[in-house]
């Protein structure tokens, strides 16, 4: 038992604002924060933190709660788990009874394993440091790998003695049982029921997860021998899901921030030695190849990624699958080639801190840089081959999620292969498709070339077509899905739980209507007009069908004989989500996964109204830059009460927006 006095103090000294930070990449949006949620899966951030509030939200899953939630959701931890947290966090003492390791073991078995693989972790190192072989052959190893000190202890490297059972003595001697060091994957059981130790005779490096707990490690080999293998891993456990795991985040997540770049190097080795050359922000994905986990691992702390590449390329095109997975989540990425026979490690070790520094500076590259000299070397002027490098190039910017990105590296491309950027254009839209149709399991109709759309829906009015956008997306995606206005309702009544509406209730509760039905009777009835032209076409044909009772489906579009129709509607339905930033801006709402009615009903009316608003400011703009030309005294009057009832308007459908826009 925490004594009650010392709760307080730790929930008094825990800052939600800091507490989610160790774990989640926030940025200032007005008064309050917000990141990518770290309890579901998404790729624009949903999840607010109010400092002022002491609380945090994720308005795309639902989660929230205060500092200690957070890091009991977070971490599995347990109430008092939790608060031990924070007490270390902010130095705060904790008299309490040590748990014995009965104790612990009966908590559950989640805890039990992490507390054998705590006392594996410890019984390495101290072997390591405090035993006569340890030191001979353990230190000496790392010592003439030209690790420091310091560098030793911060990443608790250790050493396995030479004996069968060394550790599982140690540990069963302790009170820890033989079913949790196998489960543990530390002991190995024999079929005569005995257990012996998977790590003999090597050196250790325990792998942390993000809040840094142990929860495996590798152990290298001390000599040349190829009978053994070199490295020696923990397997999976229920705390070690190795997809998920980065060696090197623990260490290096507070910089990963700071410099808002994420280094992924091969192995545990190269990212100590950058780490000793005063390079942190680095991690490895150790003995796997990369994997869409990992990413969005890194995802919580930042959204660039640089890759060191070994300088022999026999690898380095099997990684590209790295890279294409790194983009399709959303993220940047640059690599950095090291010279031929170098890798990380044996760079930093050769060369001064500085020199490591301004290498990296100087030789990272875009991945399309960095794919097209690869190819082009390889293509030589073989005219084939090098439209296989255009092709190889074209496939990944068509992963590229952000419209803007991808027109920015087509341009790119574009002057670095000297071929057009309408050709290039055309390409990337038809590998989207075909994805699109991949994805969706049905079959891909090449399509002949045309304009570029691409190029063509930036140029216009950003803001504007953001919103018409949403509606079309939200038109193309769920026309036909039954909603309920007063499912948003329900969702405003969890935000702002003093709300004065209940009267409303019991009115709206089954006034159940379709998407599209919703969308198209409020739009219809004001008479809007939308600024994009293809997307004006696109609602066009929905009101004509809609004034002959027909809902149309996706499938009309996907397959409609106007070429820009069609491109627009895949990118449209493509996008799993997208809120325009500018609302995002204007009223602080927060992006969502769209997994419920509920939210969809809420991206519907935010939606409308929010188009709707638009449009009224600007036709009062216009109202009031006629006035300056107006000198009848009459037609004045006249004008000004058109602004006024405009006012009026757009007072309402603030209002309504207010009621499911989160301040
Ligand atoms: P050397 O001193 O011979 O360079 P090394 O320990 O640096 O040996 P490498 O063969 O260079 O190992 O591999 C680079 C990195 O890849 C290592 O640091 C290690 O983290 C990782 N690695 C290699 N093989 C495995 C493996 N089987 N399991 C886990 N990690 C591995
Ligand atoms: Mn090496």
């Amino acid at each position: 038992m925490i004594p009650k006095q010392t709760v307080q103090e730790i929930l008094d000294a825990a800052r939600v604002e800091e507490v989610v930070g160790e774990f989640v990449h926030l940025k200032k949006r007005g008064v309050n924060q917000i990141g990518l949620c770290p309890f579901h899966n998404e790729k624009t951030p949903s999840f607010t933190v109010s400092p002022a509030k002491g609380i945090f939200k994720c308005f795309g899953c639902g989660e929230a709660g205060s500092s200690v939630d957070f890091i009991m959701k977070h971490e599995h931890y347990t109430f008092p788990q939790a608060l031990k947290w924070l007490a270390q966090k902010y130095n705060i003492e904790v008299e309490e009874e040590e748990q014995t390791p009965e104790q612990i073991l009966a908590e559950n078995e989640r805890e039990g394993l992490f507390a054998v693989t705590q006392f594996a972790a410890k019984f390495f190192e101290d072997t390591l440091h405090n035993t006569e072989k340890g030191k001979a052959i353990g230190k000496s190893y790392f010592n003439e790998r030209g690790f420091a000190e310091h560098i030793i202890s911060k990443f608790q490297l250790g050493y396995s003695p030479d004996e069968w059972d060394g550790l599982s003595k140690a540990a069963i001697t302790a009170g820890y049982t033989q079913e949790y060091l196998v489960k543990a994957g530390l002991a190995i059981k024999k079929d005569n029921g005995k257990i012996y130790d998977r790590f003999r005779n090597r050196v250790i490096f325990p792998i942390h997860n993000a809040s840094g707990r142990v929860i495996g490690f590798g152990g290298r080999i001390l000599v040349n021998d190829k009978k053994q293998a070199k490295y020696v891993n923990s397997p999976e456990s229920i705390i070690y899901n190795k997809s998920n795991v980065l060696f090197g985040l623990f260490t290096g997540k507070a910089e990963i921030i700071k410099k808002d770049n994420c280094l992924l190097v091969e192995g545990y080795t190269d990212v100590i030695s950058l780490f000793q050359s005063g390079i942190e922000n680095v991690v490895s994905s150790s003995g796997t190849s990369l994997t869409i986990g990992q990413i969005k691992l890194i995802k919580r702390y930042t959204n660039n990624i640089t890759i060191l590449y070994d300088g022999d390329a026999a690898g380095i095109k099997a990684s590209f699958r790295g890279i294409d997975m790194i983009v399709e989540e959303g993220l940047n990425v640059r690599v950095v080639l090291f010279p031929d026979g170098e890798d990380p490690d044996s760079y930093a070790r050769t060369h001064s801190a500085d020199e490591l520094k301004s290498f990296l500076e100087n030789n990272s590259q875009d991945f399309i840089h960095f794919k097209a000299d690869l190819l082009s070397n390889e293509a030589g002027n073989d005219p084939v081959k090098k439209a296989g490098v255009v092709r190889e190039i074209v496939q990944t910017i068509a992963l590229v999620t952000e419209q803007l990105n991808r027109v920015y590296l087509i341009r790119e491309t574009s002057e670095l292969l000297d071929i057009k950027e309408d050709i290039l254009t055309n390409e990337v839209a038809k590998a989207r498709r075909k994805k699109y149709y991949k994805d969706n399991k049905e079959e891909y109709i090449p399509t002949p070339a045309v304009t570029p759309a691409e190029t063509q829906i930036i140029t216009a009015n950003e803001g504007d077509i953001s919103q018409e956008k949403e509606i079309i997306r939200l038109l193309l995606n769920y026309a036909n899905l039954d909603f309920n206005p007063f499912d948003a309702k329900i969702l405003e009544k969890k935000i702002k739980e003093n709300s004065q509406e209940e009267g409303n209730k019991e009115n709206n509760e089954d006034e159940i209507i379709k998407v599209g039905v919703f969308i198209l009777d409020e739009l219809i009835y004001d008479d809007i007009k939308f600024d994009d032209t293809v997307l004006q076409k696109i609602y066009k044909e929905y009101v004509q069908a809609f004034h002959e009772e027909t809902l149309l489906s996706e499938k009309f579009f996907i397959n409609h004989p106007d070429e820009q129709i069609r491109q627009t509607a895949v990118d449209l339905l493509t996008q799993q989500y997208s809120l325009s930033p500018l609302w995002i801006k204007d009223h602080h709402i927060s992006t969502t996964t769209e997994t419920d009615n509920e939210v969809i009903a809420r991206a519907c009316i935010s939606g409308v109204y929010s188009l709707k608003s638009r449009k009224l400011k600007k036709a009062k703009q216009e109202l009031l830059e006629k006035t300056k030309e107006i000198t009848d005294k009459n037609e004045l009057a006249n004008n000004l009460l058109e602004c006024k009832e405009i006012d009026k308007l757009l007072n309402e459908l603030n209002s309504k927006l207010g009621r499911i826009v989160y301040e």
